[in-house]
């Protein structure tokens, strides 16, 4: 009898799982029985579907367990994906990461799901009969009725809810739904959707001894010319071909295939093919170097911790002082001992060349992980890297995720870069989460950089990591000149000169020595933003508290925030006026710049906009290579990462951008900015020479990048951070509540900060705020925040926790006071922010 089950016997199986749901009362581990039929398919990290609360959901299997003192335990219904999606060292590394960055376990998770497989259980309405016979037959239906029956019809199958809805106008009541499903003319069930990405199989022709025979004239009189012409085509391609590369290369019809079939001559078969986004390239060796005695003293601290069991390094050098190819080594030596290794590299690090030096020495057990990839691409790499048949995972942040078994080496390549940092829940850092995987694996931690984080630095003189130094460029190739020009000196003229007279000549000259310069500019667009000369109106975002940028080809303006575009208007809507000023340049600017003072210099411009297109970046770089063009024009894309030898001007056409930013990180920003596209320059024989235009020449940051002086910088830098409470002198936390009315947000912020305030012990942390954040409205909402200093080692994920937890029921309560959606007002959590935007 369904309902009733047969007496627990010894052999019944419990599982704790965790639903895939955002909510926070969702965010604990539910019990349930594996009934026998499924006892073999379930295991740690299986997805599953369960009953909760009258309906089905997803949810991921945590652990096996005793069976709970509960009245009626409910069944696991079915396993929707194999194999599991994580295992036991994974959940630890999740769980770990829902403590510290205050999110749930099952956001976690999601960065653990294979990409593409993670899904939700939808609701279908599904018609039981046939919806046209049962329209003509019932026309007593009410009118609404009709128009869901209609509405089926239309789709021809099952529809969502949502889509109901939408079919319907927006309007779908639920008593006729009820209606027809108690009629029997319509089912309401729980479906899993098909993933977003799957294996790929396709249909292979092989040809048959017998198939050979025939050819061979044995067989020739039942030949006829067709079969003969496929055979033939078959075996010019080695005898085994893709089915549908077959029928175009031979031009014969599917009878044609379908009787060689029958005749015992040809064979098909079904087999997997890996989407390989590099199938198309080809990646030369790259010699190895004999390392010189400082990269070889490198190499032999982190293999000896490597036998050890572990360690973090911080590897200290200038750009070209032989970091990579210290990693290439210490990745040998991983793969000789049975171990695997990672390296992670800002996205836009990922260049030809890097992925070209790591698959060109390491072959074909690199893996590359990056979001550019498409999703299916993304799955078949996971999936190599779960099998085992790629053991070196080289990509962005995400990478950090990969399935890599007995993991020995995890690389951070500028690992004071900020896309290190999560945007989106769940925010981790990527380089706090990697120390706690290396930790979970007995894996070496090397970060490498420059100009290390204040944070690294902190840790290193803590001896929470030891460091590894590359003193000198290898070759003993001297660090290109820096030269400052104070930009001061061109503003008595009103209109600002964009380029120096300084700067300009020595772009002059690249014409006739044929080298190269790069030009940096941290602005995309033509102008920061468009000002009336009459009555100085700026245009700005109708969603985003901040001017719109004005890019000349279209021309449109665009809000940088939340992309909102409109054609500028031709009169200034306050005035009238009809005249415009284009105020803080952009690199679209400064290419048309260039273009009118030196026509003859060809330049490429690298930023979002001209890199949008799939791809676009690698071919930019690569012409830029060939010498298609004598100037690389980009934002922070270029700043790093690339090296090529013609390369021996570097211009920085305002260091002032990253310093003028409202954030406790500007002076470390500019400083390593400057330092790391300084390294651009003098990569090759030729020596190399940085131009940097600056408006406040005197400032710490600049000057200590100006003389190479990191000591002066970081000893200044820390001094501030100290003085101000700020990190590596605390950990804060950022709290920014939003809604589209500013009433509610404020009043949100305020309560939230009133129940911390109460939470925090003293000494242990300070709350700072409410206050509106600089960023005070995004994307329509109005924006609130808190800023937590968190003063001791021990942390405050508990007190954080239980304010979350309490501040969503005082939001429940408000919203219903308000009659508010829930999402009408919401909080984000950030936890080590790197920006207070
Ligand atoms: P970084 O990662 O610090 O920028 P790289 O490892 O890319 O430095 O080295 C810079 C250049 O020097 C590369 O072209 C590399 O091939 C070369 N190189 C590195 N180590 C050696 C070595 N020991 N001997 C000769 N050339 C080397
Ligand atoms: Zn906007």
């Amino acid at each position: 009898m369904p309902g009733i089950r047969e007496e627990p016997s010894d052999a019944e199986r419990f599982v704790d799982v965790v639903i895939d749901a955002p909510a926070r009362q969702l965010d604990r581990p539910f019990t349930y029985r594996v009934p026998p039929e499924l006892a073999t398919r379930v295991e740690t990290g299986s997805m599953v579907l369960v009953p909760l609360q009258k309906r089905l959901q997803v949810g991921y299997v945590l652990c096996f367990r005793t069976r709970p003192e509960l009245p009626s335990i409910k069944d696991v219904q079915a396993v929707v994906d194999e194999p599991p999606a994580f295992d036991d060292s994974m959940l630890e590394l999740c769980t770990w990461i829902a403590e510290r960055y205050l999110c749930t376990l099952s956001q976690a998770l999601r960065l653990v799901i294979p990409p593409g497989r993670a899904r939700k259980v939808v609701e279908v309405v599904e018609p039981l009969v046939d919806v046209r016979e049962a329209l003509d037959a019932l026309p007593e239906l009410s009118g609404r009725k009709k128009e869901i029956l209609r509405a089926l019809s239309r789709s021809g199958g099952p529809l969502t809810i949502p889509e109901l809805r939408e079919a319907l106008g927006g309007r779908l009541a639920s008593a006729p739904l009820k209606e027809l499903e108690e009629e029997g003319i319509v089912v309401r069930r729980y479906v899993v959707p098909k993933p977003k990405a799957s294996r790929i199989r396709i249909r292979v022709a092989e040809i048959t001894a017998a198939g050979k025979g025939a050819l061979a004239g044995e067989e020739s009189a039942h030949l006829t010319h067709a079969r003969r012409h496929l055979l033939q085509v078959l075996l010019e391609h080695g005898g085994r071909m893709r089915l549908a590369d077959l029928q175009r290369a031979s031009r014969t019809s599917s009878s044609v295939v379908r009787g060689c079939v029958e005749s015992g001559w040809v064979r098909l078969d079904v087999e997997e093919r890996l989407r390989d986004p590099f199938a198309e390239r080809s990646f030369p060796d790259v010699p190895r170097h004999t390392l010189d005695p400082h990269q070889e003293e490198a190499l032999r601290r982190i293999v000896a911790a490597l036998e050890d069991g572990g360690g973090v390094f911080l590897l200290q050098g200038v750009t070209g002082s032989g970091k990579t190819e210290v990693y290439l080594h210490a990745i040998e030596h991983a793969l000789g001992m049975g171990r695997t290794a990672m390296v992670l590299v800002p996205e836009i690090a990922l260049t030809p060349q890097m992925v070209q030096r790591f698959k060109g020495r390491l072959g074909e057990e690199v893996a590359v992980l990056h979001s550019r990839l498409g999703l299916g691409e993304r799955y078949d790499q996971w999936r190599g890297i779960k099998e085992g048949r790629y053991r070196v995972v080289i990509g962005a942040r995400s990478a950090l995720f990969a399935p890599l078994r007995h993991l020995g080496l995890i690389v951070i390549d500028e690992e004071h870069e900020t896309t290190y940092k999560e945007g989106s829940p769940p925010r981790y850092h990527a380089r706090e989460v990697a120390r706690k995987r290396a930790e979970l694996s007995g894996a070496v931690l090397v970060l490498g950089s420059a100009t290390p984080s204040l944070e690294s630095h902190h840790d290193m003189r803590n001896g929470r990591c030891a460091p590894l130094v590359l003193p000198s460029r290898v070759d003993g190739r001297p660090l290109p000149g820096m030269e400052l020009v104070d930009m001061r000196e061109f503003n008595a003229q009103g209109e600002r000169a964009i380029l120096s007279p300084r700067l300009l000549n020595s772009l002059a000259q690249l014409h006739r020595s044929g080298e190269q310069a790069i030009l940096f500019l941290n602005r995309r667009g033509f102008a920061s933003f468009l000002q009336c000369r009459g009555c100085g109106h700026i245009f700005r975002c109708r969603d985003c508290s901040v001017s719109l940028c004005y890019h000349a080809r279209g021309p449109y303006l665009l809000c940088h925030h939340c992309n909102w575009a409109l054609r500028p208007p031709f009169v200034c809507p306050q005035c009238g006026n009809r005249v415009h000023r284009y105020a803080g340049v952009g690199t679209e600017r400064v290419e048309e710049e260039l273009r009118k003072l030196l026509p003859v210099l060809k330049c490429l411009r690298m930023d979002a906009d001209t890199t949008s297109r799939k791809n676009a970046h690698w071919d930019i770089l690569e012409a830029f290579r060939r010498g298609d063009a004598q100037v690389l024009l980009g934002t922070q894309m270029i700043a790093k990462g690339l090296d090529i030898p013609s390369v021996t001007l570097v211009g920085v056409i305002n260091a002032d951008t990253s310093l003028a930013f409202p954030d406790f990180r500007a002076g470390e920003r500019t400083y390593q900015l400057l330092t790391q596209v300084s390294g651009r320059a003098g990569r090759g024989d030729l020596p190399g020479k940085v131009i940097v235009q600056t408006y406040c020449p005197e400032h710490y940051a600049i000057q200590a990048a100006l003389r190479s002086d990191p000591e002066s910088f970081y000893s200044q830098e820390l001094q501030f951070r100290r003085e101000a409470m700020y990190p590596p002198f605390c950990r804060l936390a950022n709290l920014v509540v939003s809604s589209p009315l500013e009433e509610h947000a404020r009043c949100a912020a305020e309560a939230l900060s009133e129940d911390l305030r109460s939470r925090v012990p003293h000494g242990r942390g300070v709350v700072l705020g409410p206050a509106p954040a600089p960023l005070s409205r995004l994307k329509g909402r109005y924006r609130y925040h808190l800023t937590l200093k968190i003063l001791h080692p021990r942390g405050l994920e508990e007190e954080l926790r239980a304010g979350i937890r309490a501040f969503e029921g005082w939001r429940s309560s408000f919203c219903r006071r308000e009659g508010i959606a829930p999402e009408d007002l919401s909080l984000a959590v950030d936890v080590d922010p790197v920006t207070l935007l």
